[in-house]
């Protein structure tokens, strides 16, 4: 045991996880790193922020994860730095020691952050990519509405107006359960007409919404949000943010005490150290098998890694890939030790999907087969069910998203204590 290879693998999303599931049985020792001790489930992350799912119901405790696996180690801890000619790294731990991890084979699988695109202050605007900012966002949601409804924020200087900044899924998806949040629960929860005075804008700087999909499924998306009451701004881009709300590039300005950016993601900044190439998002360049050309020893995988598939497309930054991406690579470690030849990757695509809100999604699958409405919600609500981990989180979600959907109530709409503030000095 003692002098079988060290895999360490930093990150516990989608592709570490799924790496580590996979070397268990192996004759290698097993050590993960993230800086949380649990696994978050980012695509279901708008439906804590709009209060559908408690956040515990998308998170799970990696070492309960783990707990059966012989092979395996944890580590809570920041990676800080890799020394690729020594074998090790530096992490840091939340007490703020830095701790020397030894490795044979590296897998970095650290994901990608919220990227600002250079504008001034955007980085003061809510975002949506860990659970705490999903807490964040929720928590200013049910603020707003309670402090316009104490009469201690006036409606009209932007308090109850949400500003969406990307018409990816990801904006389009929050958009969605945002208009259902307000069009249904608020509506009962805040009497007087309150969600009367909401506004909920979404921003795209292209001519159309979820440019990942077929233009038709982008319209619908559009034609939908629109009848909600969204107010859809395509082809418009956003040059300032500040507290007040922010400013388009023609020079409106939209009064918005919450704007929230998904409009851009990039790697890692840690990523930027390795020895590679990069992408303009910051991803890095792989060969076929996923490991560095010039370091053979590090592997890197999921939204961080840029690959490019057997018909020269770039691989798109979506839990599968990084699924199929951490199988590859224990693969790739089991026949590296039996001495076989490495084998490229290839990504099978077996399509995607977003929702629109209640009752409405899109689905798109290989060889152009497209679906929208009902039938799309209820293929995303089966798929995303099954591949939630773990049976507490699975009847968790399916619980909620019934009461959810039998009452047009949002369970978790608890404000945490941060949104209470004392009066002002
Ligand atoms: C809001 C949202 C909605 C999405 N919806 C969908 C969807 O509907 N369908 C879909 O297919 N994809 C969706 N995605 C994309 C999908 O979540 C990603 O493609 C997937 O999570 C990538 O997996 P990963 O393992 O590469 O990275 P991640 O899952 O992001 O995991 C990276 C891990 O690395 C850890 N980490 C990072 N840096 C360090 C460090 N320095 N030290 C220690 N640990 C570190 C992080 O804590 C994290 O646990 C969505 C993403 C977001 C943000």
């Amino acid at each position: 045991m003692a002098d079988e290879p060290v895999v360490v693998i930093v990150g516990a999303g989608f592709a570490g996880l799924n790496l580590a599931k996979s070397l268990a049985g192996m004759p290698v020792r097993v050590q993960l790193i993230d800086r949380h001790n649990y696994h978050t489930f980012q695509p279901l992350l708008y439906q804590v922020a709009t209060g559908v799912l408690e956040a515990n119901s998308i998170a799970n405790n990696v070492r309960s994860i783990f707990r059966d696996q012989k092979n395996f180690s944890f580590t809570l801890g920041e990676l800080s730095r890799v020394d690729h000619g020594k074998r090790c790294l530096q992490v840091v731990t939340t007490n703020g020691a830095l701790v020397e991890v030894a490795y044979d084979f590296l897998v970095l699988a650290t994901g990608v952050e919220t990227d600002f695109l250079g504008i001034a202050d955007a980085g003061e605007a809510f975002t949506l990519k860990g659970l705490d900012d999903a807490i964040r966002l929720r928590n200013q949601i049910l603020r707003q509405f309670e402090l316009v409804d104490a009469g201690a924020l006036d409606p009209q200087s932007g308090a109850l107006t949400f500003a969406i900044v990307g018409g990816g899924a990801t904006g389009v998806e929050l958009a969605g359960a945002m208009s259902d949040l307000f069009g249904y629960t608020f509506a009962r929860q805040f009497p007087g007409g309150l969600v009367r005075n909401t506004r909920v804008v979404l921003i795209e700087a292209l001519p159309r919404l979820l440019t990942a999909f077929h233009p038709e499924s982008g319209a619908y998306a559009r034609r939908l949000l629109e009848k909600r009451g969204v107010d859809v701004r395509l082809g418009e881009s956003v040059e300032h943010v500040d507290e007040n709300g922010l400013k388009l590039r023609g020079g409106e300005t939209i009064e918005a005490h919450t704007v929230v950016w998904v409009a851009g993601v990039r790697a890692a900044q840690l990523t930027d150290t390795v020895p590679a190439g990069h992408t303009k998002g910051g991803r890095v360049v792989v060969g076929p098998d996923l490991s560095l050309r010039r370091h053979p020893d590090i592997f890197v995988i999921g939204d961080a890694a840029a690959v490019w598939d057997q018909r020269g497309r770039l691989c798109p930054q979506l839990a599968p890939v990084a699924v199929q991406q951490g199988r590859h690579v224990a693969r790739q470690l089991d026949r590296r030790l039996q001495g076989l030849e490495a084998e490229a990757f290839n990504y099978a695509d077996r399509g995607t999907m977003s929702t629109i809100g209640r009752n409405t999604a899109i689905a798109e699958f290989p060889l152009g087969m497209r679906f929208h409405g009902y039938p799309a919600w209820s293929m995303w609500l089966g798929l995303h069910l099954i591949e939630l981990i773990g049976f507490r989180n699975r009847s968790n979600v399916l619980l909620d998203w019934g009461w959810n959907y039998l009452t047009h109530h949002q369970g978790a709409g608890l404000m945490q204590c941060e949104g209470l503030r004392g009066p002002a000095a």
